[in-house]
């Protein structure tokens, strides 16, 4: 059996009461996680070997008498943050191994940086009642909608961005068995008008090429039609051709969509997409909004299976991502871009961007931080888009891929 987890990142709604006991759970496991990382040191340098399991027996141990607060918190906060410590050596230490630089030494965590706290025991700790979600120690908590998988939700990770909480929920649910995954490297994907979609590799794809001349004719055939008399005969013959076009149009997309999905999720392992993208859309341009919309929507949901039925990786990034006015080389934010504006340089770095590229690198960047790559290997560093070579998984493993759906909205 071929399971799939598919990640939804819920917005909270906490009272004041349940934000403050949140805030005291991100920052005690930002209190554990340094920690942690200080008597990981402290135990290398004394020459002793440490490992995260015995950190937290230690942790455990010394609790109730050193850090009392943290008793009332969810025990998942603390354990969760100093496995992170274990996580994140281990992962330094594969670097190193691999040669890869910068190696990433773990660091110490600072307020309010990639704020988060495990909320849960496992499966089963946890539970879910429409809108809300019941966590130990804290209750119900609203959430802005309800949990979209069906499966076994497998944990909740609560993470703070910009002073909105968000819970994050893998959830486990069963595919059909399919072929061996193999190991691809990662993208981003800007859709926009102008280019039909732009990839983190630099490339751009071209829309359907006769898409224009004929939503040049849907416009003037739709501007006849509703000067023809109604109950007329031109009306209904005026009528049949408009419709006739209408399908043309559809079939000219729907074939260049399917073609570009393809080929994408072909090639691409993990793969980060927005949401639902309105960039280059002219806002009073109605028509051709009505079909982009449609265009799109379809596109993303076409990656997405597609994705899901080669092993594949797809992390929807919601629309509201800053991923124009973002600089992927230095990460600083640009308060406006206008849409006219197709080439900009970064006041803080001085890199010049392209500014449907950057918009793809963001969305890359964005996806491989998701931690969703089907196999850490396969996707390389951000931003290289390099194929590594790695052992194609034997058809009877189980087969694990995830579907993540990120919410900034
Ligand atoms: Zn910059």
């Amino acid at each position: 059996m071929r399971t799939l987890i598919k990640t939804h990142r819920i917005e909270l709604k906490p009272n004041a009461a349940q934000a403050a006991i949140f805030r005291q759970c991100v920052g005690a496991s930002r209190f554990a996680y340094n920690w942690a990382l200080a008597e990981w040191q402290r135990q290398y340098q004394a020459g002793e070997k440490p490992n995260e399991a015995a950190l937290r027996r230690q942790f455990n141990a010394i609790k109730p008498v050193e850090f009392p607060w943290i008793l009332d918190l969810p025990k998942s906060v603390p354990q969760q943050a100093i496995k992170n410590v274990g996580t994140a050596f281990t992962n330094f230490f594969r670097r190193v191994r691999e040669g890869i630089k910068p190696a990433g030494y773990p660091q110490f965590k600072k307020p309010f940086k990639r704020d988060g706290a495990r909320m849960d025991n496992g499966p089963g700790t946890f539970s879910f009642d429409g809108k809300r979600i019941k966590l130990a120690k804290i209750g119900r908590v609203k959430m802005r909608e309800p949990l979209r998988f069906d499966g076994e939700p497998r944990s909740a990770t609560l993470s703070r961005e910009a002073g909105r909480w968000f819970v994050s929920v893998p959830v486990l649910v069963s595919l059909p068995d399919l072929p061996v995954v193999d190991t691809r490297p990662s993208a981003g994907i800007d859709l926009g008008i102008g280019t039909a979609a732009t990839l983190s590799t630099g490339e751009k794809i071209d829309g359907p090429k006769p898409l224009k001349r004929y939503l040049r004719a849907l416009k003037r055939l739709s501007r006849q039609h509703s000067r023809k008399v109604k109950g007329s005969n031109n009306r209904r013959k005026s009528a049949a051709r408009l419709a006739k076009l209408h399908a043309r149009i559809a079939n000219i997309r729907k074939d260049w969509t399917h073609k570009t999905t393809t080929a994408l999720t072909g090639r691409f392992a993990l793969i980060g997409v927005e949401n639902l993208n309105v960039k280059g859309m002219m806002a009073n341009d109605k028509l051709a909004r009505s079909i982009s919309d449609v265009g799109f929507y379809e596109f993303r949901r076409q990656v997405e299976y597609k994705a899901a039925l080669s092993g594949g990786v797809v992390v929807v990034i919601d629309r509201w991502f800053p991923s124009s006015k973002t600089c992927n080389h230095c990460g600083c934010y640009r308060e406006s871009l206008p849409l006219s504006v197709r080439e900009w340089t970064c006041a803080e770095c001085g890199a010049v961007h392209d500014r449907d590229v950057n918009a793809a690198l963001n969305l890359q960047r964005v996806a491989l931080a998701s931690g969703s790559c089907p196999d850490s290997k396969a996707c390389g560093e951000a931003g290289s888009g390099r194929s590594r070579k790695t052992p194609v998984k034997p058809a009877s493993m189980k087969q694990e891929i995830n579907l993540v759906s990120i919410g900034y909205g």
